[in-house]
C-alpha cells in the first residue's frame, strides 16, 4: 500500500504582506510559487523516481503526494519541513503523513489540517526569512561568504561579502543555498537563476523572476501600471472559490483529489487566459498576478481593464462544467496606487467576504455556480478608510414599519446581476454626457458622516434622512433624475429610462425586493453603485 504526505504553507497572505516593499512581494510570491511548482516535487523525485506520477497536488503552497515506500514518505516530510523552516520560518508548513493510502484519506488529511489551524498552528512565516541562506556573494561570485548584518532603513535586509567587503541589499530572488545536516537525504538544495549540474545529493531549483517581475522588483508602488490610462487608478482583483473544503472532502481517493484538483486547475487556468486577453491588447505586461493556483487568484491592474477582467474571469471559473460547483466570489478595489498594498489587500479581502456572505443568505440552494458567483467592489478614496460594514450602515433606511429596509446600494451583486449594470452603465456612458451627472449622484448617496448624522439625531423615530419620505419613495433620486432630464433636454428620454430602469424586468436574477422569511422586505437601489464603476468602464 502507497503512503501519503500531504501539507499546506500556512499563513501565505500574512506573509506576502509583512514585505516592506513590492519587490519583496514579488520575491516573496516567486519563493511561494517554486516552492509547489518545483522545489517540492523536485524533492520528492529525488526520493523515489516514479513519483513524478504521484504528485497528485501541488499548488499555491498545498500539496499530496503519494510514495511507494512509507520509508520515502517520512524521509520527504521530514525534508520538506527542513526547507519551509529554512526559507519562510519556523512552523510555515503544517504537513501530516505518512498516512496509507485509502478510501476516505483525503478527507481524513483534510481533518487533521483543520485540526491543527484550529489549534492555533500558524507558525511564524516571514518574508525575510530566507536572506539567511543566501550564502553566494553577487559580486565576487564566492561560496559561503555572505553575512546577514542588518535591516536597513527601507527595511531592506543587508548582507556583507566575508570576502570582498561587498554590502549587498539583499532580495528575495538571491540565489538561495540551504545545507542539510546529516541523516538527511540531501546535502544541499540551492535555488539558482541557472542550474547547471549538480554534484551528488544536491539538487538544484530554477529561481528566478520572470521579465514581469522584474519590471515590478524595480517599482516603488503600482503607478507603473497606470501611465496610459486616463484616471490612473488601479483595480485590485481578488477571487476565491466558494467552499473548497467542502468539495475535496467529497473525494475519496488521491486520484479522485488528483482530478478534481486538475480540473480547478484547467478551468481557473483557461478562466485566466481568457480574462487577460479580454482586458486588451498587451494586457499581459499590465496585469500583475500574485497568486494564481486552485481557486486563488490575487492579481493587480489598470482599474479601466479590471472590471471586463473580473467579469470574464469569474464566469468562466463558474462556468457549466466547472469544478467549483459552488461558485467563485470576488472582491474588487478601485483605488490609486500609492495607497499602501496591504490596506488595498485588506478591503479586497473584506469585499470577498461580503461577496460570499451574499451568496450564503441568497443563493446557496441555487444548482448553478453560476448562480452562487457573486462579485463586492469599492472606489476607495483615501487610505482613512472605515470597514465596509461601517460604510454599509450608512446605506441603509428603516421604514416606520420597522421591518422593511432601503439599502442605498445594491451591493454585492451576483455575476449576471453585475453584468447587466455594467452594460446598461456602458450604454448610457455613450451619450457622453457631462461627467457632473455622477458627480451629483455621489452627493445624494453618499452625504457625509456628519449631515447624515444630523439627519439621524433630528428625526431620531425613524432614521429618516433627506434621501427618501416616509413611504421609502427615494425623493432625492427623482428630483435628480427629473432635473438632468430638463438640464439635457436632448437626452431626456435616455436619462430618465437609464435611471428609472427596474433591471429585474430583463433579467429576473436581479431581485429588486426580497423577502426574508416573509417578515421583511428589503429594496436594493442600484443607482448608488455606479457612481464607483463610472470612469472605469
Ligand atoms: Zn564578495
Amino acid at each position: 500500500m502507497s503512503s501519503i504526505v500531504a501539507g499546506e504553507i500556512v499563513g501565505i497572505y500574512r506573509y506576502l504582506l509583512k514585505a516592506p516593499q513590492l519587490r519583496y512581494l514579488t520575491g516573496g510570491s516567486l519563493l511561494i510559487k517554486t516552492f509547489s511548482d518545483n522545489l517540492a516535487p523536485a524533492i520528492a523525485r529525488t526520493l523515489e523516481e516514479s513519483v513524478p506520477n504521484k504528485v497528485r497536488f501541488s499548488a499555491a503552497g498545498r500539496f499530496l503526494f503519494e510514495f511507494d515506500k512509507t520509508e520515502n514518505a517520512e524521509a520527504f516530510l521530514r525534508t520538506v519541513r527542513f526547507v519551509t523552516n529554512s526559507l519562510l520560518g519556523q512552523g510555515s508548513l503544517l504537513v501530516c503523513g505518512p498516512l496509507d493510502n485509502g478510501k476516505g484519506v483525503v478527507r481524513k488529511i483534510a481533518d487533521i489540517l483543520e485540526g491543527m489551524k484550529a489549534s492555533g498552528a500558524n507558525g511564524s512565516i516571514s518574508p525575510h526569512h530566507s536572506f539567511h541562506y543566501v550564502q553566494r556573494c553577487g559580486a565576487c561570485g564566492s561560496w559561503e561568504s555572505m553575512k546577514f548584518r542588518r535591516m536597513d532603513k527601507d527595511e531592506s535586509p543587508v548582507l556583507l561579502c566575508n570576502s570582498c567587503d561587498t554590502k549587498l541589499k539583499a532580495r528575495n530572488h538571491e540565489t538561495i543555498t540551504i545545507d542539510f545536516p546529516d541523516g538527511y537525504p540531501l546535502k544541499r538544495i540551492s535555488l539558482e537563476k541557472e542550474t547547471k549540474d549538480a554534484e551528488k545529493d544536491c539538487l538544484q531549483v530554477a529561481y528566478a523572476l520572470s521579465e514581469y517581475d522584474e519590471g515590478l522588483d524595480r517599482s516603488k508602488d503600482f503607478s507603473d501600471l497606470t501611465k496610459d490610462t486616463k484616471t490612473g487608478y488601479i483595480g485590485v482583483f481578488y477571487a476565491d472559490g466558494n467552499t473548497l473544503g467542502a468539495l475535496i472532502s467529497q473525494c475519496n481517493t488521491p486520484e479522485e483529489y488528483e482530478r478534481f484538483s486538475n480540473k480547478i486547475t484547467e478551468s481557473t487556468r483557461e478562466a485566466l487566459r481568457s480574462a487577460l486577453s479580454s482586458a486588451g491588447k498587451g494586457a499581459k505586461d499590465s496585469v500583475r498576478i500574485f497568486i494564481e493556483g486552485g481557486d486563488d487568484l490575487l492579481v493587480v491592474l489598470p482599474a479601466e481593464r479590471s472590471v471586463a477582467f473580473a467579469e470574464k474571469y469569474l464566469s468562466g471559473a463558474s462556468g457549466s462544467g466547472t469544478a467549483l460547483k459552488n461558485g467563485v466570489c470576488a472582491g474588487l478595489v478601485f483605488s490609486k496606487p500609492s495607497i499602501p498594498f496591504t490596506m488595498l489587500f485588506h478591503k479586497a479581502e473584506e469585499l470577498l467576504v461580503s461577496a460570499k456572505r451574499q451568496v450564503w443568505k441568497r443563493c446557496m440552494d441555487k444548482n448553478t455556480p453560476e448562480g452562487k458567483t457573486a462579485i463586492d467592489f469599492m472606489l476607495l478614496t483615501s487610505p482613512l478608510i472605515e470597514s465596509i460594514d461601517a460604510i454599509r450602515e450608512r446605506q441603509v433606511y428603516i421604514m416606520p414599519d420597522r421591518r422593511s429596509y432601503t439599502l442605498f446600494t445594491a451591493r454585492p451583486y451576483l455575476l449576471k446581476e453585475f453584468k447587466t449594470l455594467t452594460d446598461k452603465l456602458s450604454s448610457f456612458k455613450k451619450l457622453n454626457l457631462p461627467k457632473n451627472i455622477f458627480l451629483t449622484l455621489r452627493d445624494i448617496f453618499y452625504p457625509c458622516e456628519l449631515i447624515y448624522q444630523e439627519n439621524i439625531a433630528s428625526r431620531p423615530e425613524a432614521r429618516r434622512d433627506s434621501r427618501v419620505d416616509e413611504n421609502g419613495n427615494f425623493v432625492a433620486l427623482e428630483k435628480f433624475i427629473t432635473r438632468q432630464a430638463s438640464l439635457y433636454k436632448a437626452n431626456e428620454k435616455e436619462i430618465k429610462s437609464f435611471f428609472n430602469h427596474e433591471p429585474i424586468k430583463d433579467n429576473p436574477t436581479w431581485s429588486g425586493t426580497y423577502e426574508d422569511k416573509g417578515e421583511q422586505s428589503v429594496r436594493r437601489v442600484w443607482q448608488a453603485d455606479i457612481i464607483d464603476l463610472a470612469d472605469f468602464l
